[in-house]
């Protein structure tokens, strides 16, 4: 089965899809080359809003888990170190990832605008975490040269 693909027409950015060979509101007439650039962009759009708002949701759990990690049950707050922990490794590798991938895309949609912000949110809940974090080893170091 051929399932139509919805997509932004070029032109106007109405919402077109792609059996469609001019755009009902614009009528720019659409090639297969053109929709099938546009389908794509599309898709690449939705997985960047998708994969923006599991890397802030990675950023928002690695600080409950720093709450979890103050329970004082020895194998909660060991829990709650480790996956903060291997929340504060994720984050930044995944915003790394997303820049170079959906960095450069370029697109009136209000989503992706939306992908942005959260990338954005993301990287400062994660900020002041490496802070902490250089401040915890900082403070490890002093101890050592006394
Ligand atoms: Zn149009």
């Amino acid at each position: 089965m051929f399932s139509l693909r919805t997509l932004p027409c070029p032109n106007c950015n109405e919402i077109i899809n792609d059996s469609m060979s001019t755009c009902k509101y614009c009528s720019t007439p659409l090639d297969q080359f053109t929709l099938r650039a546009a389908a794509d962009m599309q898709e690449k759009v939705n997985s960047a809003c998708n994969e923006a708002s599991n890397i802030r949701n990675y950023a928002g759990a690695m600080w409950v888990l720093f709450l979890v990690r103050l329970i004082p049950l020895g194998f909660i707050a060991l829990g709650g170190l480790i996956g903060m922990l291997g929340m504060f490794l994720i984050v930044p590798v995944r915003l790394v990832i997303w820049l170079i991938r959906y960095g450069a895309i370029k697109t009136g949609d209000a989503d992706f605008r939306k992908a942005r912000y959260n990338i954005g949110v993301a990287a400062l809940l994660w900020l002041p975490a490496a802070v902490l974090l250089a401040l915890n080893v900082l403070a490890l170091i002093g101890m050592g040269l006394k």
